[in-house]
């Protein structure tokens, strides 16, 4: 049994409890007074920053207009994510299109929706910028290694080297763009507060390296995002966070820093969402089988996606906790008729040993990467629904 208080307050789990009492599972509900004070704090924390949200984590319009209310901007990675921005009065103006893999026909699109932020990681795709998105801010994408320190990696796929990084800048000068900057992204739930020293390291090198030999001067950093939510998996405080990335900042660049973005997700939602599942069988595969098999109606084809090689360990409440109750190992496996979908075998919960049909689970901190990652009805199973619990004063 985890210690439930540490994820969430006994007022806040009294009124999800409250909220949730009728509604059949699977389901995700999410608490917009946390994502308030989440972004409250990440703007405490980095005053010198703009944020933008990274629309992926969870694109609940609810979400989004709470966000844009609060002044957040935001990042997006094709066209739908525009159209429902824009669909809700949010300006172009307050938007970057972060994606580096696009069509020139996506980029056109973004252009004539009015967005004129643009991030690339390669020629080709800066080529299609120039000719669709002609004038527009560029910023680079440098590759970072995050394999082992972030519970999500998002290595090898995105960024380039800082020498061909380099050279973009310069095309991108060259094609009638404006070179705005550099960005990276550490690893989704970077538990490494050290990565970003590398990157800024990186991205200052070629500041000067392109001021002095080219006279660009960059004027913009965009440090992704990978601040933690609170899984099982402990990590640093936000504060921690800050305070670090601000000395890495001001070690590189001097107190005057250049324009900051931040492109947080799984930090600004994360802990909000709670998902409820029910328990449809208890089995062992032996008559002497220590080991329980307890399947849901939640696995990773409807809403824990992020169970992919055990990376993200999420906090787990049942009904049946009770302080002290006797409670032994489980495996935890979702409902569809496929072998992958296992959530957790090696790492070994321990969950009431009066864990019955019909009991339910709850995994806290499921806000960011659930249900934007459910399939569309794998074995007929629907795409986990959200609940937005309303916003009181
Ligand atoms: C997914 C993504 C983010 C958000 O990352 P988190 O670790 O969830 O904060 C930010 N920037 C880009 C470009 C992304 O793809």
């Amino acid at each position: 049994m985890i210690n439930r208080d540490e994820f969430i307050s006994d007022e806040d789990w009294r009124e999800f409890l409250a909220f949730s009492k009728d509604l059949e599972t699977p389901y995700v509900v999410i608490n917009p007074k946390t994502i308030e004070l989440n972004y409250q704090r990440l703007r405490g924390f980095f005053p010198y920053s703009e944020i933008f949200y990274a629309v992926k984590a969870n694109p609940a319009p609810e979400i989004i207009s709470l966000l844009a209310g609060m002044g957040s901007n935001f990042d997006l990675a094709s066209r739908p994510e525009l159209d429902m921005v824009l669909s809700l009065g949010i300006q172009a103006e307050r938007l970057s299109y972060g994606n580096t893999i696009k069509k020139a026909g996506d980029v056109a699109y973004f252009y004539e929706k009015g967005v004129r932020m643009f991030a690339t990681d390669s020629k080709e795709d800066l080529r299609n910028i120039a000719s669709a998105a002609p004038g527009s801010q560029i910023y680079v994408r440098i590759l970072v290694e995050n394999s082992t320190t972030a519970d999500w990696p998002l290595s090898r796929k995105f960024g380039c080297h800082p020498d061909m990084a380099y050279d973009l800048i310069i095309m991108a000068r060259d094609r009638g763009l404006v070179p705005l900057g550099i960005s990276f992204h550490v690893g989704s739930q970077q538990r490494d507060i050290g990565q970003w020293d590398d990157a800024i390291a990186k991205t200052k090198y070629l500041f000067s390296c392109l001021e002095e030999y080219e006279g660009i001067r960059l004027s913009m950093i965009n440090l992704g995002g990978g601040f933690p939510t609170a899984y099982i998996q402990p990590t640093n405080t936000l504060s921690e966070y800050a305070a670090e990335i601000k000395r890495y900042l001001v070690d590189d660049f001097g107190e005057d820093l250049p324009r900051i973005i931040l492109e947080p997700g799984r930090s600004l939602v994360g802990n909000s969402g709670i998902l409820a599942s029910e328990v449809v069988l208890v089995s062992r595969k032996n008559n002497t089988a220590l080991n329980r098999w307890v399947y849901l109606d939640t696995g990773k084809f409807n809403g824990l996606l992020e169970t992919i090689d055990e990376a993200i360990k999420y906090p787990i409440v049942t009904s049946k906790d009770v302080p002290g109750g006797k409670e032994a190992e489980v495996i935890l496996a979702g409902p569809t008729c496929d072998g992958q979908d296992i959530l957790y075998e090696r790492y070994k919960y321990r969950l009431p040993v009066d864990l019955k049909i019909g009991d339910r689970l709850y995994f806290l901190s499921t806000g960011a990467y659930t249900s934007s990652y459910a399939s569309v009805g794998f074995n007929g199973f629907a795409p986990i629904k959200t609940c937005i619990m309303p916003l009181k004063e």
